[in-house]
């Protein structure tokens, strides 16, 4: 054994550098590269919660400053519910922030430079900006399926709300196939999708459990049957897709995609011995020209069913080569047909049934105006769809109720209007509306021709009576006189002093002015005639050899009046005795 030093190794003190920061938590979104890759909107609702603020604050306190946004939205307290529900001004932006827009792309760079990621465009459908147009592409209001947010709680994952629930297509969840929910089984209304209480996974408003174990949730609906679930199914499964393959992308399809791809599946199956007229792409008159020139986006419907129809997913179709040639010898497989009524979103049973019967029938059988099909559904908190599927009889009464009374109206709204263009004085739109008990804007939407004559018509004789009032104001300015007062004219008038000065200021300005000085000549004039008055009085009395008193002069005046409180009189009587001769 020795006792020789140990060696140990010798430490480099250089410092490593520290990984850049981030002003926000760099959160990790949750399913990137799946089907079920959650949304910027519920991205953000997750980030203010990291950060324990609300979704409202960190939006309207942190991004919008920094990001240097157009339009905060707009910050709906909990307790009162915004009218229409969810499709506020906050569902409107997170249609926005999610989809494939300057907006959509202002949000992203912004997030991911505050977060320090790299990878939120894959959150909104930023990556088919340039393949597919906004029309009809987003829900209008929030759903979710209840089976995935419980499945989200019980195994322990964190709740958010994916992409594909918000596209309008999907209507059914794919992995447990059952519609979607839209309004929240407690409070019975739509979500928002940014209020003071969003959190993905709870009501927007009272912040119930949307799972499937929420209290007072609808009981489980069967599983629909295989043929209605095919069409429901595919859209799901391949708008899914889609968002799946965002990531593995080399570089955003372009524009002209569409076209080529739209092309080359027509003529792909023309040649296989399908008349391109059996691709059935709705009840309109398709313009495929303008699709297959690129002149218009091919609506994101249409596309599915082109796509459907043509036995290939969206994500073949936008990304994939299309086909070349047909090989020799082979045979087309007929289309498959399109549901027409594939999406009712659940199937309902019992007192659920009877209730949307009961309701359309009361609505039948109420006197008065006739209820619309989407009131009565909004009553029922059911989508007007279900209705039609359910009870298409007694819908098609009451949408021919309607639009029976609807014509009514509006041809009495029209005599109303013409017999309003041939009185005299002519009236304002607003006074013969409410004569008929018509709303104004209703009146401007379906005559705006006779709303534009009966508007200019008023707006002339106001303008003729505003010239001829102004006419008898200038009339009693320069040339009456004695010059009036402001209140005798607008009594003459029939109107306020008021009103003759908030029309015509300079105008009643010069009317007072001229009274004014009219009544201070006649003062003066007054004056004189006394003064001069007084003097021949005096003069007489001197001539009498009386001693021309105050009491004395005073005596004799025309109008007797007391002399003795004025000292100009007084001063004037003083200087003509002394002129005189008297001693005062
Ligand atoms: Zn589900
Ligand atoms: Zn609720």
């Amino acid at each position: 054994m020795t006792d020789a030093p140990i060696r140990f190794e010798a430490w480099a003190p250089a410092r490593a550098a520290p990984p850049p920061r981030s002003r926000l938590y760099s959160l990790e979104p949750i399913g990137i590269g799946t089907p079920e890759v959650e949304s910027l909107s519920s991205y953000l609702n997750r980030l203010a919660q990291a950060h324990c603020v609300t979704v409202t604050t960190l939006i309207i306190h942190e991004l919008r400053p920094r990001l240097g946004l157009p339009a905060p939205p707009k910050a709906h307290p909990a307790s009162t519910p915004p009218r229409g529900g969810g499709r506020g001004l906050s569902q409107h932006l997170a249609r926005q922030i999610n989809g494939l827009g300057r907006i959509a792309a202002m949000w992203v760079d912004g997030l991911e430079a505050l977060t320090g990621r790299r990878d939120l465009r894959f959150l909104t459908l930023l990556t088919w900006r340039a393949v597919l147009p906004t029309r009809h592409l987003f829900a209008p209001r929030i759903r979710w399926c209840p089976a995935c947010f419980e499945d989200q709680r019980t195994t322990g994952h964190p709740r958010s709300m994916p992409l594909v629930w918000t596209l309008n297509p999907v209507t059914c969840c794919v992995r447990h196939r059952q519609p979607f929910q839209s309004h929240c089984p407690v409070c019975h209304q739509p979500l928002v999708a940014f209020s003071g209480r969003s959190r993905p996974g709870y009501c927007s408003r009272y912040g119930a459990w949307l799972g499937a174990a929420a209290p007072g949730a609808l009981p489980p609906v069967e599983p629909p049957a295989a043929a209605a679930w095919h069409w429901p199914g595919w859209v799901g499964t391949t708008l899914g897709h889609l968002l799946q393959a965002a990531p593995r992308l080399e570089r955003p399809p372009p524009r002209e995609t569409v076209a080529r791809a739209f092309t080359a599946y027509h003529a792909h199956c023309s040649a296989a011995g399908r008349p391109p007229g059996t691709v059935d792409l709705g009840p309109q008159r398709v313009r495929s020209s303008r699709w297959a020139q690129g002149e218009r986006l091919m609506q994101i419907d249409l596309l599915l069913r082109f796509c459907w129809q043509m036995d290939i997913s969206l994500v073949q179709f936008l990304t994939a080569p299309p086909p070349v040639r047909v090989p020799p010898g082979a045979v087309a497989m007929p289309p498959p047909s399109v549901p027409v009524v594939a999406t009712v979103p659940g199937l309902l049973t019992g007192p659920r049934r009877e209730a949307l019967r009961d309701a359309l029938e009361a609505a039948l059988a109420t006197a008065g105006p006739p209820v619309s099909l989407r009131a009565v559904a909004k009553r029922l908190h059911m989508e007007t769809r279900t209705l039609w599927a359910y009870a298409p009889d007694l819908c098609q009464h009451l949408v021919h109720r309607r639009t029976v009374s609807l014509a009514q109206r509006r041809d009495r709204m029209h005599a109303l209007l013409e017999h309003a263009l041939r009185e005299d004085p002519p009236p304002v739109l607003r006074r013969v509306c409410q004569r008929g008990a018509v709303p104004t804007s209703m009146a401007w939407y379906y005559y705006p021709e006779l709303c534009r004559q009966i508007v200019a018509r008023a707006a002339g004789e106001r303008q003729q009576r505003f010239l001829t009032l102004q006419r008898a104001v200038e009339h009693a300015v320069h040339e009456e006189t004695p010059p009036p007062t402001l209140k005798a004219v607008a009594a003459r008038l029939g109107r306020s002093a008021n009103s003759l000065r908030q029309h015509f200021p300079t105008l009643c300005g010069q009317l007072t002015a001229r009274h004014h000085a009219y009544q201070q000549a006649c003062l003066q004039q007054r004056h004189h005639a006394c003064l001069e008055e007084i003097r021949a009085i005096a003069l007489a009395l001197h001539a009498q050899g009386v001693f021309p008193s105050i009491n004395r002069v005073a005596e004799q005046l025309a109008r007797p009046r007391n002399i003795a409180s004025n000292a100009a009189y007084i001063a004037a009587l003083r200087h003509l005795r002394r002129e005189l001769g008297w001693k005062q």
